[in-house]
């Protein structure tokens, strides 16, 4: 077996990208190199394919490393995977799959393919079969596993690879026999949080500054035009005592890993996230932290915890400034409570990064208003603002005679505005949102933000900091 060979090759797909920059602050110049964050589903599928006696290897991004996937794809590998980012339509999905896949099949013509992942399978939920039949023939893939997990269907898939079992065994697969694909049996799998330890060690020489921390699966709440709670099922916590573990591993490889705990809603309920802090203080990781923050009832005693454990931003689903459209959305969000939290963050040095989304049945120029008012009043950090995906299969999507919905993604009508106004307004929203940072976008503001607290740098500097990417 020489070093290239193995069992499961995962390439991952990103939206991101890495880039330079530069930044001047009291006269000095400095360089900014923005990182790639580690793939998530890298850490989770090979710690689970390895843990159940596979060899893995992965490319953490097919657009920046086609290098070294190519270098990769020379040794001897029994199956190779993608994985998918969310793009709405169909049609654009099959077309960049169909690249990789030429690729991987130029590079080594032996190796086999199976397309998968939480994105593949939303993508796919509410196609006729004809519809998925001619993507999967487009794409050109070997096997497709419809699971928002899938991680034992891999296993199986490889099991079955090894000369262990049937291809009618492995559950949730679609297979290509001739030219047509044939489907396994649909399973519920659920990812049992506790048996997916990750160790750290593993990935040593690969992890970047940024590390996706998965303490959670699915989210207690039902927001209207979210699919996630549907998809992800059941709400489950790991326990602390494998948090813990699994990062005192990164410790060994990575003290100083900017985390990204990746729950949606890590702060809930209040009595776990004090302990999960309490935690991290008691170990003295020297990490530096952010999460997405629930607007709930917060005391000073946990933000005091968020500052001691490391935490230097977080992530503020406001969504509207406007109390009707947050009630059409069942997202229970007080809007004084949140100017509240911004306010104490702020005060903590901790940088909130809000979103907004806009054009939600029941927004008006009314309430667009409101929520340039909650903006300019509460002053957070930054902002991120998107228009409303009409996603089929959101709890909305089944209220679409009540509020006159009609369209799909991003072109859609309903009761109170339409797609292209809901662009308009936000085009407007950003001339007249003030006092806050709007200039990396994505990512890289929290990357920054941690390379600007290490030079003495403080939250009221980052307005006045221009940053020219390269
Ligand atoms: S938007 Fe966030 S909080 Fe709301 S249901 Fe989806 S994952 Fe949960």
């Amino acid at each position: 077996m020489n070093s290239r060979d193995c069992d499961f090759l995962l390439v991952s797909c990103t939206t991101l990208s890495s880039k330079k920059a530069t930044y001047v602050y009291n006269n000095n110049k400095y360089d900014i190199q923005f990182t790639l964050p580690f793939s998530g589903a890298a850490a989770y599928l090979g710690s689970y394919v390895t843990q159940r006696g596979y060899t893995f290897d992965f490319i953490n991004s097919f657009d920046e490393e086609k290098d070294m996937l190519k270098e990769k794809l020379k040794g001897n590998v029994k199956l190779v995977g993608i994985t998918t980012k969310f793009v709405p339509e169909l049609q654009k999905n099959a077309l960049q799959l169909q690249q990789i896949v030429s690729f991987i099949r130029a590079c080594n013509s032996k190796c086999e393919i199976v397309i998968g992942g939480l994105s593949f399978a939303s993508l796919i939920q509410y196609e006729t079969d004809s519809m998925r039949s001619l993507f999967m023939r487009i794409v050109g893939a070997d096997y497709y596993i419809n699971s928002f997990y899938g991680e034992e269907s891999i296993v199986q898939l490889l099991n079955y690879k090894s000369g262990i079992g049937e291809i009618s065994e492995v559950n949730n697969l679609f297979y290509k026999v001739k030219s047509n694909y044939l489907f396994t049996k649909q399973i519920v799998d659920y990812s049992n949080l506790e048996d997916n330890y990750i160790d750290w060690t593993v990935f040593k020489d690969r992890l970047g500054l940024q590390i996706p921390i998965r303490t959670a699966i699915s989210c207690p709440f039902n927001c209207e035009y979210c699919s996630f709670p549907m998809y992800g099922g059941p709400y489950q916590v790991m326990s602390i005592r494998n948090i813990e573990r699994e990062l005192r591993t990164l410790a060994a490889v990575n003290p100083t890993a900017l985390l990204q705990f990746i729950d949606d809603s890590f702060n809930v309920p209040l009595n776990r996230f004090k302990d999960i802090l309490r935690m991290l203080i008691r170990n003295k990781f020297s990490f530096r932290w952010i999460s997405y923050f629930r607007c709930i009832d917060t005391d000073d005693e946990t933000i005091e915890l968020m500052r001691q454990s490391g935490c230097i931003g977080v992530m503020l689903g406001i969504e509207s400034g406007s109390q009707t459209v947050l009630h059409n959305m069942n997202k229970k969000v007080d809007h004084e409570k949140a100017k509240e939290l911004i306010r104490k963050f702020r005060n903590a040095g901790i940088l909130t990064y809000v979103f907004l989304l806009v054009g939600f049945p029941g927004e008006t120029k009314q309430t667009i208003e409101e929520t340039i008012s909650f903006m300019n009043e509460s002053c957070p950090t930054t902002y991120y603002m998107q228009m409303w995906n009409c996603q089929i299969g959101t709890p909305i999507d089944n209220k679409r005679e009540q509020y006159k919905i009609t369209g799909a993604e991003y072109n859609w009508k309903h009761y109170t505005m339409d797609s292209s106004t809901a662009q308009e307004c936000i085009r407007y929203m950003r001339s007249k949102i003030q006092n806050t940072t709007d200039y990396l976008g994505d990512y890289a503001i929290f990357e920054f933000w941690y390379h600007f607290l290490r030079i003495g740098g403080k939250l009221d500097a980052l307005k006045q900091i221009d940053i020219k990417l390269q």
